[in-house]
């Protein structure tokens, strides 16, 4: 098992936690683009947002749901976004589905 987000979520590598329940893992994020910064994950390895099919519907809207309810503990009330970085011309880094929440300052559009 070599996906760097695996083993955070495994807690084989070390990560700030955020939130955590049975299917999704959320950590701060260690090069932050925003005063908050975080990083949502399932715990199943799934590459991408490409090539998943419906039996992932669920867990999809899980992780957004988890963000939503991070957003709210955070104090984000005046609002958020929220990116995933799909495939190469996504600017994905990392190969496991991964969602930013980036709040506490305005952000710009569109992202370069
Ligand atoms: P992306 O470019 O959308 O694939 O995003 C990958 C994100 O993972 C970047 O914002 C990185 O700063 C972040 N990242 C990479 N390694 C780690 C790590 N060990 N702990 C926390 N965040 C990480
Ligand atoms: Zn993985």
């Amino acid at each position: 098992m070599s996906c760097l987000f695996c083993k955070i979520a495994e807690g084989v590598i070390p990560s700030t936690p955020i939130f955590e329940d049975e299917l999704s893992y959320a950590f701060a994020d260690i090069n932050p683009k925003a005063p908050v910064h975080i990083l949502i994950i399932p715990r199943e390895h799934i590459p991408s947002l490409v090539g998943t099919d419906q039996s992932k519907r669920v867990l999809l809207g899980h992780l957004l749901w988890a963000a939503a309810e991070i957003a709210r503990d955070k104090g984000l009330g005046n609002g958020y976004r929220i990116v995933v970085n799909t495939g190469e011309d996504g600017g994905q880094t990392v190969g496991h589905l991964h969602l930013h929440l980036l709040g506490g300052r305005a952000m710009s559009w569109p992202p370069g």
